[in-house]
């Protein structure tokens, strides 16, 4: 009889584990189900189903499970291969991969705790009598566990129970208390069905005659209607009507105006398709055919143009396609939280058909679109989302877009899988036979070779849409302009008069610094000292809005001093400059401009982010200063002047990757200006302005770029040219950890020879008080991936087994970048 199952439990274990089925159970497991399981002494986990054999585990007598989840797979075939691909492919345990793409909602276990939800609302008499003692006994106690659950309704297995109370709200999960995102509502108004009708309002309007602050209300909601046909806040029609917030209701209370609550981030939408056609021009129609023809041929295919050529109408006409073949699209794209306008594009023209894959929302939430996915919804036949999308559970998945492909923050770095999100895509899509899309203005070295090979599929859109002109990209040396004294503060005469030009014609500006804070670096005068974080092997960071130094690694922050931490002078002076030196610097220089700034510290709160990117948009804002955060594939309209503070820092980072990525960041930042008719014009600061690379940004020189980094690849063995496996060994203890990683490093060139590097220290070599060595291990593109890995999990073995080194850390990085 078949009644063992091997299943996968959501922690870092190499093996399946064995547990057995009861009879009644037999026939009521498949795989993609999940389970609850006894696992160790006293814990209860929440597993993956994988295989119903008839083979007893010899090593240990099998368990039984204690109950069985759901009634059909949660997880399907394809994903569970997709899942495991990625376990072997970035070396970690399959384990680590469910947890990562199951939201945690999916995956309870006795340590969990569940709180009431006191924001729900809950109708006593609808709730089974299990779920009435659970709600009960939660309105006298602030958390319960599992097994408290467990002894309060008298079940022994009570995972069940749980999740239908997360999925109806009832419940919360204790880590649901740490997420910063709490969905928040907003009341809307809008006039009773009833009324829609003109003949209607016209008795209504003669009714009210006694009433004239609510006929006030009512004009007052016409009238904005008649401007916009967005949901109408209950706020903004107080405001504009001068009523209080009771004369409204007492409207509601007469049915003749009806409320609504929607949430805020899905405020957007407006529930309507305002704009259902899209008209492609020649250069987009050329593009699209191309990328047809190469689906055809069932190639993934790079869209590469140039920055507002139009690429978003490309992948909607594509996406439209899949529509109508009954077909769901996967749009990945590199941080969902950067990309509102997008979004809202994309509910313009889609509707009610997007989902979005959000890890800022809540669990509950994320259970939601999970379920939507599975079920083949039509509310998530186009799922946008970040890397963590592409673990939904797809069911006719035909094409899988991936924009800005080139960006780094596709790749996790921590924790396990540390994946590539676009490569993972691409195999994704070849599993579901989709058709796959990668573009950007800037591609990558990698994918832009895929293509020259014949590999990938290749279109290009070299015009920006509607004929508008590439910006005009000039460079301005301030090395002469700081030798002749020529500098106000970081701003060169050129692009000092460059920003009032544009201000006196009533154009917006952005300003670009690769640094927040004020100062990266505090530096006494008298004995050089710089104050460090003791915690990490970098300096602090001076913050002058909150008179503090930061680290950017730990956020360790203490004081500022008034005097040397060494030599007690008061003579510490700061060093290199931030985003928020610039934005002072801006209100002394420009008195009257109104300027924001844009960087993770002015945008750390729910709505920050989206209220700036608002009143830029709305030109409450003259000047945006901020940190890459402003290249990220916004569209304004009135932007004409972007200037670069500094392009040095960039150039000069510590990676093999460093001049692709200034290449692409200056030029996503230039393209942000001149969206319109008139030409737009960037100004980019440096001490070295012959640097080959800023030469090429400002030619648009896109291939001799390619061709001199790709030389440099191959002369130094850089990826593409090799693929580089990353391993990172971490301890607190300094000599400890040198003599493991020349352990290491000793073993991998036994057996690798000279393909193994270091082992050496990273840039930052110390972070959260551990220190850190990193052994690099290169292999030939033609050679495969496989054995190389098994002779390092093989040494892994032998160096788990050497006691001494029990507490180093190892860290595995595939394809690093
Ligand atoms: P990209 O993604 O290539 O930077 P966008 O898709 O943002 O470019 O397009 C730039 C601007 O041009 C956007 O405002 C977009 O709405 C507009 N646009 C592009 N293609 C079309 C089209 N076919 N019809 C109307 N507007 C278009
Ligand atoms: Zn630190």
């Amino acid at each position: 009889m078949h009644n063992y199952l091997d299943v996968v439990l959501p922690i870092p274990l190499e093996r399946f584990f064995t547990y057995r089925l009861e009879p009644e159970d037999v026939g009521r497991v498949q795989p993609g189900m999940r389970v609850a399981v006894p696992f160790g002494k006293s814990k209860i986990y929440t597993a993956i189903a994988m295989e119903v054999h008839d083979r007893a585990p010899q090593a240990y007598d099998a368990k039984p499970i204690y109950q069985i989840l759901d009634d059909t797979p949660i997880i399907g075939k394809i994903q569970l291969k997709h899942w495991q691909w990625i376990g072997e492919y970035y070396m970690c345990t399959l384990g680590e991969v469910v947890r990562a793409a199951l939201p945690s909602a999916f995956l309870l276990e006795s340590e969990t705790l569940i709180l009431p939800n006191k924001e729900a609302e809950v109708d006593e008499l609808e709730l089974k009598d299990d779920e009435f003692l659970v709600y009960e006994a939660l309105r006298y106690q602030s958390a319960l566990k599992i097994e408290e659950i467990s002894a309060i309704v008298d079940k022994k297995y009570v995972i069940r129970l749980v999740n239908r109370l997360v999925q109806k709200g009832i419940v919360l999960q204790k880590e649901e208390l740490y997420e910063q995102y709490k969905p928040k509502w907003v009341t809307f108004i809008k006039l009773a069905a009833d009324y829609q009708e003109e003949h209607n309002l016209e008795e209504l309007l003669k009714e009210l005659s006694r009433a004239p602050k609510q006929i006030k209300v009512l004009l007052a909601l016409f009238q904005m209607r008649g401007r916009t046909n967005k949901p109408i806040r209950l706020k903004d029609l107080c405001n504009e009507s001068g009523a209080s917030r009771a004369v409204v209701k007492a409207l509601v209370k007469k049915s003749i105006l009806e409320e609504y609550q929607l949430r805020i981030d899905r405020v957007q939408f407006e529930g309507e398709v305002t704009k259902p056609n899209i008209i492609l021009n020649d250069h987009q129609k050329q593009a699209l055919g191309k990328i047809q023809d190469s689906f055809q041929e069932g190639k993934v295919t790079l869209l590469h143009g140039v920055t507002s050529s139009g690429k978003t109408e490309v992948y909607f006409k594509l996406i439209e396609d899949m529509l109508a073949q009954g077909k769901s699209t996967l749009y990945l794209v590199p941080e969902i939280a950067l990309t509102s306008q997008l979004i809202g594009r994309l509910q313009d023209h889609f509707g009610d058909k997007v989902a979005v894959y959000h890890s800022k929302y809540s669990i509950h939430e994320r259970a939601e679109v999970w379920n939507n996915v599975l079920a083949a919804s039509k509310k998530a036949q186009i799922v946008i989302g970040a890397r963590s999308s592409l673990f939904l559970p797809f069911q006719k998945l035909g094409l899988v877009l991936i924009d800005e492909e080139h960006e780094n923050s596709f790749k996790q770095f921590d924790p396990a899988p540390r994946y590539h999100a676009r490569d993972a895509a691409i195999v994704l899509a070849s599993m579901h036979k989709a058709n796959c899309l990668l573009g950007s203005a800037t591609p990558s070295i990698e994918s832009v070779e895929n293509a020259k090979k014949g590999k990938y599929g290749y279109a290009l859109i070299n015009h920006r849409f509607g004929d508008v002109m590439m910006p005009d990209i000039a460079l301005v040396d301030i090395k002469e302009a700081t030798r002749r004294k020529r500098m106000k503060g970081h701003f060169s005469e050129t692009l000092h008069d460059a920003i009032v030009e544009a201000l006196s014609e009533g154009e917006q500006i952005i300003l670009f610094q690769n640094r927040r804070g004020f100062a990266p670096i505090v530096e006494c005068t008298t004995c050089g000292h710089v104050p460090q974080c003791p915690n990490c092997d970098v300096s602090l960071t001076y913050h002058q809005f909150r008179n503090e130094m930061r680290c950017h690694y730990c956020g360790y922050h203490m004081a500022m001093q008034l005097s040397c931490l060494a030599c007690g002078n008061a003579t510490l002076d700061t060093k290199g400059f931030g985003t928020e030196q610039i934005e002072k610097e801006l209100h002394q220089l420009f008195p009257e401009t109104k300027v924001g700034r844009m960087d993770l510290d002015t945008t750390r709160g729910k709505y920050a982010y989206e209220k700036l990117i608002t009143s830029f948009e709305q030109q409450e804002l003259d000047i945006l200063v901020g940190t890459q955060m402003v290249a990220k594939g916004l569209d304004f309209r009135n932007v004409s002047l972007v200037g670069i503070l500094n392009a040095d820092t960039l150039l000069n980072f510590p990676d093999y990757r460093a001049h692709e990525r200034t290449f692409q960041l200056l030029t996503q930042v230039a393209g942000r200006a001149g969206r319109t008719q008139k030409r737009g014009k960037v100004l980019i600061q440096s001490y070295n302005p012959y640097h080959q690379i800023l030469q090429q940004v400002t030619t648009y020189d896109f291939e001799k770029m390619f061709e001199q980094q790709y030389y440099e690849r191959e002369q130094f063995k850089y990826p593409p040219v090799v693929r580089i496996i990353k391993i990172t060994l971490k301890d607190k203890d300094f000599n400890k950890l040198n003599e493991a990683a020349q352990w290491f490093a000793q073993s991998l060139r036994n057996v690798l020879g000279q393909t193994v590097l270091g082992p050496e220290y990273p840039p930052v070599s110390r972070i959260r008080r551990d220190y850190l060595k990193n052994i690099l291990v290169k292999i030939s593109r033609d050679q495969p991936l496989a054995p190389t890995k098994n002779s390092i999990k093989r040494i892994e073995k032998s160096f788990n087994a050497i006691s001494k080194y029990k507490s180093v850390r190892l860290v595995y990085n595939v394809d690093h970048i």
